[in-house]
């Protein structure tokens, strides 16, 4: 007879999970489970707001990843361990389902995180997701149109041309910086007249701007943004948002046509509503081996989880290491083979400034300037996980400085 295969059930398509699903045995049975059915190479996710890239180059169906895999379009509601079951509502229906797991990965990510502050999640967008780099690339090219009505008041102009970025971490950077780009090099040709109007500001809550940079990076990225049409303004914590209005801690105000959130991680509604362990923050508190704390059978990684006393960036690089050791160490505990536990290698940080240049903010080397963004780009296109998207990716990039942007909406 043969003895039956361990179900083993992940919960997420991202980083941690991709990483994993590729590289665990046939030992087990696997079934992924997740709101969105494909992995997202989020690196490259703001050049996508401005169509520097295009949305489909950066992703990649988590049906590719095994050969043999079982996936729930779905989301996981509860875990439900007196059971050892998972409640799943599947995505466009409101019908509900169980699935029941031998071991269970946890590897959901995180949200954006509004901290409470009044009119965010209404008047805000996020950049978390393709949908929210397209509603971006939409509303940018919006804003310019509904600015260059006959009917729109100067005051109403000056409001819908100006964006704003809220959170000075890569992210924020990186959309500030694409959309620069986007504004000298393609809405110059088409809205010359609202030009001069258009402008950006990076607001931070803190001293500085990009502050897991190296101190000299960091003043760069400052010096370039102000030396563009960039704003920054730092030491300006954001206390309300309302409808095309920012207001700061020194009773200034913003007025604004887009605004961009990005100050954060958050824990999903999954991450709040299940009962393991975890800390102030909503994370699954993990041990060295990812095993939720309390539990033989229950493992978490990635942007929703903390290795206690040894906690980690919430980044993709500790994702994916994460993903992979874990896929590792579950090979060979089925194999019954000693496990160590997991050691994480900092491989360094990179951002994009705008106008060809980027930060590097390696182990033994401090790279700025246009020769660290060709760097840039080669390190993230190869780290894109298959060749489709290495081509896609390449094409994008040739496509935009030979033909530019599309600025169309629809
Ligand atoms: C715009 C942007 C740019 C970034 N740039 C960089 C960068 O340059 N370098 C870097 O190192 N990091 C970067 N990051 C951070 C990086 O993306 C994350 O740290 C990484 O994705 C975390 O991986 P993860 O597997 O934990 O979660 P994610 O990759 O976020 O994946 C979470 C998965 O869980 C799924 N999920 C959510 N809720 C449920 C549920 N209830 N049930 C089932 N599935 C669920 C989601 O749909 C998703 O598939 C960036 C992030 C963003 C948003």
């Amino acid at each position: 007879m043969v003895a039956s295969r361990s179900r083993l059930v992940v919960l997420g398509t991202g980083f941690g999970a991709f990483n994993f699903v590729k590289r665990v045995s046939d030992g087990y049975d696997v079934t992924v489970i997740s709101p969105r059915n494909h992995f997202l190479f989020t690196p490259l996710l703001p050049s996508t707001t401005v169509g520097t890239i295009e949305f489909r180059s950066i992703i990649e169906p988590i049906r590719y990843a095994r050969k043999e895999i079982t996936f729930y379009h779905a989301e996981a509601i509860d875990v439900r361990t007196e059971s050892n079951t998972i409640s799943c509502v599947g995505i466009g229906t409101e019908r509900g389902f169980e699935v029941p797991f031998d071991v269970l990965v946890i590897a959901v990510g995180a949200v954006s995180n509004s901290f409470g502050i009044p009119g965010v999640e209404t008047h805000a967008y996020f950049l978390k997701e393709l949908a929210d780099a397209r509603a971006l690339r939409q509303r940018v090219i919006q804003c310019f149109e509904l600015a260059n009505l006959p009917s729109t008041t100067v005051e109403r102009r000056e409001q819908l041309l100006h964006f704003v970025v809220c959170g000075g971490g890569p992210t924020g950077v990186e959309f500030a910086a694409e959309l620069n780009d986007f504004l000298l090099e393609d809405l110059k040709k088409s809205y010359a007249h609202l030009l001069p109007e258009a402008r950006i500001t990076l607001v931070e809550a803190a001293s500085e701007i990009l502050s897991t940079f190296d101190q000299k990076l960091r003043r760069y990225a400052t010096t370039l943004f102000r030396r563009q049409r960039i704003t920054v303004l730092t030491d300006s914590p954001v206390t309300r948002v309302e409808d095309g209005v920012l207001s700061l801690k020194d009773g200034s105000k913003l007025f604004f046509g887009l605004l961009l959130w990005s100050t954060g991680n958050g824990p999903t509604k999954l991450a709040q509503a299940v009962r393991l362990h975890k800390d102030e923050r909503s994370r699954f508190v993990v041990d060295r081996f990812f095993r939720v704390q309390g539990q033989e059978n229950i493992y978490a990684m990635g942007d929703c989880s903390v290795v206690e006393g040894a906690p980690l960036p919430a980044t993709s690089q500790v994702a994916q290491q994460q993903g992979k050791y874990l896929a590792r160490a579950l090979n060979q505990r089925a194999r019954s083979q000693p496990v160590e536990p997991f050691e994480y290698h900092h491989l360094g940080m990179l951002a994009y400034v705008g106008s060809n240049k980027a930060l590097a903010d390696l182990q033994n080397f401090k790279g700025r300037g246009l020769a660290t963004w060709l760097f840039w780009r080669s390190a993230y296109l190869s780290r894109s996980v298959s060749i489709k998207n290495k081509v896609l990716v390449m094409f994008d990039w040739m496509k935009a400085k030979v033909f530019g942007r599309d600025i169309s909406q629809f």
